[in-house]
């Protein structure tokens, strides 16, 4: 897989980067346009309120600059006007105020920006409004040129501050989104680093767990799911390991007792002919249990990755059909006590290599007690049970009798005989039925193995 170039961090701190950045663009274009429309209205208002001054202090057909400036405050220097007379029939006459002349001796130079607004090199930019009044036959023209460089200036600096504002929060607010979110990461990366310690570990004792962080919830619940997956993996090492060190042994017996009368029969068969037969015997019943213990154990392998497919049948049918063919001996009664007909939905080949299984295990550690097969319907499904008279199994085996290879009492069974795989397969045969197989006492002694079939598909 190639290796990602980019931390999480990296991405986060990119994406918050654009998005203040936008958001810094948009904040500072709105202050500015704002700023701008603002500025512009209020000498919109100036330049209307200076012109109604001036076209009242107008009088016997020329303006009245003393009046004009008394009323109207403003600053001569920023500040000019110009009024032209023009009656009908005479020359015009130009009134300017102190200043004017000489400002719009440049106006060769100057260039409209926008409606009202004008460039002129020397001077700066300016508002003109100009608007003509007929008094009777006379024209008489109104100009006014407003200095906007103040304006201008303070719209200058306000947008300076802006771009400087925005700069330092982008840097500023990038430089914290980044801390911000290593260490939102912080976790994550300890958990990597935590997995691959695990990984490297030499000698590992499938006992180890990833430090699980106290936040924030989405790491903690994966460092739990992780440690969850961790020791459920490490379990079927140990059971794997635990598997293959019982079936050597439990295979080492068998052969040793093999290799034991092979030795026996070389040294000493010629002088005492008489212990072939027996030792024999002995090779041959040894190799028939290795030979079961092997059939076993692939049974068991082979049913890791089995699927068994369910059908309907009855399973009181099923009891008796056993129970038929089952052969005890004469001193071991076997009934079966069946509902008419209980139906259950399973595999009913594997189910019946379990009951086989049951009633073996009754005839072996029974004692020759009665074996008793019981069908019937309970709430909980189809049960089928296999009981006996004997010791029973005590409640601290009840669980064990099920794993692979535990046998209750080793030197006793030893004599009956058997593998400890039994009823490992046969709880193995009823998880791939989904349904139950558990052992309870029988009532007044003995073991009672009960399976639970579902009665639903
Ligand atoms: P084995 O090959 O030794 O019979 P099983 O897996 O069939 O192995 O049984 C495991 C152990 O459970 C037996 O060794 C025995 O101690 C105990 N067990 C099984 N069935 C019974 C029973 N009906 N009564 C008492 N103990 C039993």
């Amino acid at each position: 897989m190639p290796k990602p170039t980019e931390s999480s961090a990296t991405r986060i701190s990119r994406a918050y980067a654009w998005l203040l950045t936008v958001l810094m663009l948009a904040v500072g274009l709105a202050t500015v346009s704002v700023v701008g429309a603002h500025l512009v209205r209020n000498k919109q208002e100036d330049a209307a309120q200076l012109m109604t001054t001036l076209q009242n202090s107008f009088a016997d057909n020329k303006p009245d600059w003393d009046y004009w400036r008394d009323t109207a405050n403003v600053n001569m220097r920023t500040s000019f006007v110009r009024v032209i007379v023009k009656p009908k029939t005479k020359t015009a006459r130009y009134y300017y105020t102190k200043h004017t002349q000489a400002f719009l001796k440049d106006n060769w130079d100057t260039w409209a920006l926008w409606s009202h607004v004008q460039y002129q090199k020397k001077h700066g930019i300016y508002y003109h409004l100009a608007e003509t009044k007929h008094y009777g036959t006379t024209k008489v023209t109104y100009e006014l040129w407003l200095s906007l460089n103040n304006m201008i200036e303070l719209f200058k600096l306000t947008l300076l501050v802006i771009v400087v504002m925005s700069v330092i929060g982008l840097l500023l607010g990038i430089w914290l989104i980044h801390i911000f979110a290593r260490r939102l990461n912080q976790p994550l990366v300890d958990l990597t680093t935590a997995a691959e310690t695990i990984v490297e570990t030499k000698d590992a004792t499938y006992h180890e767990t990833l430090p699980v962080p106290a936040g924030p919830a989405e790491v903690q619940a994966l460092g739990v799911e992780f440690n969850r997956l961790l020791a459920s993996l490490n379990q079927q090492v140990i059971r794997d390991h635990q598997f293959v060190s019982d079936a050597s042994h439990e295979l080492r017996t068998p052969l040793a007792a093999i290799r034991g009368h092979v030795g026996l029969i070389r040294r000493h068969a010629k002088d005492h002919p008489e212990i072939v037969p027996e030792s024999l015997a002995t090779i041959e019943a040894s190799s028939l249990a290795m030979q079961e213990l092997i059939e076993r154990l692939l049974s068991l392998s082979r049913m890791d990755h089995a699927h068994l497919a369910g059908d309907w049948f009855d399973l009181s049918k099923l009891a008796n059909r056993v129970a038929a063919a089952y052969p005890v001996g004469d001193h071991q009664p076997l009934q079966v006590i069946t509902d008419n007909s209980v139906l259950a939905y399973a595999h009913r080949d594997s189910i019946e290599q379990v009951v086989v299984a049951l009633l073996n295990n009754a005839e072996k550690y029974g004692e020759n007690s009665q074996i008793t097969i019981q069908v019937s319907r309970t709430a909980d499904g189809a049960e089928l049970s296999v009981s006996d008279q004997g010791p029973g199994v005590s409640d601290a085996d009840k669980d064990k009798v099920f794993d692979r290879f535990y046998r209750v009492d080793a030197s006793r069974e030893k004599q009956i005989g058997g593998t400890g795989l039994g009823l490992a397969i046969a709880k193995r045969l009823i998880d791939l039925n989904h349904s139950e197989l558990k052992v309870v006492d029988n009532h007044p002694t003995g073991a009672r193995f009960v399976i639970t079939l579902p009665t639903n598909d």
